[in-house]
């Protein structure tokens, strides 16, 4: 293992409400000798179509984060044990300017990608997907993208803008940075515009499951299909937020009704271990609409740390 092994603070030493918040209060470096893991946030929001908010997300589920502790006993692992995990920061953006943003993103997240370093992202809207991804797909090729959300976000434009949160996959299907035959959107739902939203993101080659198709297959036939779709090929995990039903995460911009309670989710998440996730990040949090508990932000630090599981854990066939 190499060293330093960065860990959180020890809340049996230190208590959780104690410390500068960190994710999970690991330490804050951009050293990246001796990390496994770095969880980066990309506070930007320009590109949501409806409530703003997400610029506040890192911010958010940093704090709500404080609670989490080392063992993850729905996967058996010890996250903290397994992997030397540090909080990166924030990497820069431009408010108002999505693409030069991109280019932003991307020239941070080639330093802790070129380092073989795992990045874990905390949004920041559904945009920033593609300049994560184009420096992944960088490194390993067209990646599998595995997306938890109640949109397939493959508009071709909105109001004459290709670069939106509405369009990410879209663009990162036409720079080739996944592979549709690979790829498998579940959780979509709500009204749309017409037949054709769900049917062009089926013609695109994507697996979509709506929310109810993905409710009524349950964990471990989900998990099958995925693992079918991806075959060897290295996953890019995109949990949106709003995959949950409003009731357990209000904290977004575009709520749907109809969704996944967070015990669901978190099995449909749990269920896909052993897969090869080479990225993931957690988007879509949009703090001044969350509830008074911030429930939002203390589901999406979840998702994160069970998105740091699966990293964490053996890759099946290896
Ligand atoms: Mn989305
Ligand atoms: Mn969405």
């Amino acid at each position: 293992m190499a060293e330093p092994h960065h860990r959180p603070l020890d809340a049996k030493q230190i208590p959780r409400f104690a410390g500068i918040r960190t994710f999970m209060r690991a330490p804050h470096t951009t050293d990246l000798a001796g990390v496994d893991a770095a969880v980066y946030g990309i506070p930007f929001d320009t590109a949501t179509s409806y409530r703003t908010g997400p610029r506040f997300g890192p911010e958010a589920i940093r704090s709500a984060s404080a609670l989490l502790r080392p063992y993850n006993p729905g996967l058996d692992v010890n996250v903290v044990e397994t992997l030397s995990i540090v909080d990166y920061g924030d990497v820069p953006v431009s408010p108002g300017d999505t693409e030069r943003t991109y280019g932003q993103v991307e020239e941070a997240l080639a330093q802790i990608v070129d380092a073989g370093v795992f990045p874990l992202a905390l949004g920041g809207d559904h945009s920033i997907t593609l300049a994560e991804l184009r420096v992944l797909a960088g490194k390993h090729g067209p990646l599998a993208l595995v997306q938890l959300d109640a949109h397939g976000d493959t508009w071709d434009e909105y109001f004459g803008q290709r670069y939106f949160h509405g369009t990410t996959f879209a663009r990162a299907l036409e720079e080739k940075l996944i592979e549709p035959k690979s790829s498998v959107q579940a959780g979509l739902r709500g009204s749309l515009y017409g037949a054709e939203d769900i049917d062009s993101a089926r013609a695109l080659g994507f697996t979509v499951l709506s929310c109810d198709e993905l409710r009524a297959l349950g964990p471990s036939v989900y998990a099958d299909l995925v693992r079918g779709r991806i075959g060897r090929r290295p996953v890019f995990l995109s949990f949106d937020i709003d995959v949950l039903d409003p009731a357990f995460a209000p904290g977004t911009g575009t709520p749907e009704v109809g969704g996944l309670s967070t015990a669901e989710a978190l099995s449909f998440v749990r269920a896909l271990a052993g897969i090869d996730l080479a990225g993931a990040d957690v988007v879509e949090v949009s703090p001044p609409y969350d509830g008074p508990g911030h429930q939002t932000a203390l589901a999406a630090a979840n998702f994160a740390y069970e998105l740091l599981s699966l990293r964490a854990l053996p890759v099946a066939g290896r």
